[in-house]
């Protein structure tokens, strides 16, 4: 079935001085499609994330969110940075702002929304991703799962198109990665259209339309999670899986 595309990327290369980090990259996320990003470390897949949001320029190709080109630079720029939410494995919370002014800070600064509205908008969040009870604390007080929690209801505070996840429990203990990856999980099925590196396979499995394997800086395959996993088609695919599964 084709889906409205929202996030395309066409023919992107990027260079890191001499190291050709993203290399003639063709990559299509349609809407409401859940696709996640594997591969060694070095592969690229931070650098295509930020490269998504324009956090990195890149040398040549395309690339287009919602059918239109991602702008230079100025006012367009940050709504569409806007427009793609992100969150890191470390979580990036403001350390001097409770709960609630992280989330809220944004679509006040940014979006212009009044305080209280914002406010109103961001308890709603908060429950959403079962935080409301720890609105009036600091980031400090929070575990690590219950920080990334807090970093996806702010990025869900603009009201985003799609939210690209990096790796975001790879800095949690292991007893909270799965309230993240919950909360991921109820997103998708929402359906909100999401990108996410990740090493965490069974949320590939469960959740993802696609799979996504980068090596090198190239895209080596993209297909579904079923195929992929099963049937892997290129050597690098069958050795990162047989050393991750
Ligand atoms: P991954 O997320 O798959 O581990 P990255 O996108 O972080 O890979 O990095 C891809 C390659 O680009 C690596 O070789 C890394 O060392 C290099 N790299 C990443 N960021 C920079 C940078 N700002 N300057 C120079 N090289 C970089
Ligand atoms: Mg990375």
């Amino acid at each position: 079935m084709a889906v409205d595309p929202l996030i395309e990327l066409h023919g992107v290369n990027k260079w890191y001085g001499d190291l050709h980090v993203l290399q003639n990259i063709d990559l299509t996320v349609g809407k409401g499609e859940v696709v996640v990003v594997v591969g060694p470390s070095g592969s690229g897949k931070s650098t295509l994330c930020r490269t998504i949001n324009r956090l990195e320029t890149i040398q040549s190709g395309a690339i287009r969110l919602d059918g239109r080109p991602l702008p230079e630079e100025g006012r367009a720029l940050a709504r569409l940075r806007a427009d793609v939410g992100m969150v890191f494995q470390s979580f990036n919370l403001f350390a001097h702002k409770t709960v609630l002014q992280n989330v809220s800070l944004a679509p006040v600064k940014v979006r212009g929304r009044r305080r209280d509205q914002a406010d109103t908008r961001s308890m709603e969040l908060l429950d959403r991703v079962g935080l409301t009870s720890h609105a009036s604390k600091y980031p400090a007080q929070l575990s690590g799962g219950q920080q990334q929690r807090v970093a996806i209801a702010r990025a869900l505070a603009m009201d985003p198109k799609a939210l690209l996840f990096d790796e975001p429990t790879s800095a949690l203990d292991p007893e909270m990665i799965n309230e993240v990856l919950e909360v991921m999980r109820r997103l998708a099925r929402d359906g909100m259209t999401i990108v996410v590196v990740t090493h965490e396979m069974g949320f590939a499995r469960a959740s993802a339309n696609r799979v996504v394997f980068m090596a090198d800086g190239r895209l080596v395959e993209d297909r579904t999670p079923e195929e992929f996993f099963t049937n892997p088609r290129s050597d690098r695919a069958k050795d990162f899986l047989s050393k991750i599964l």
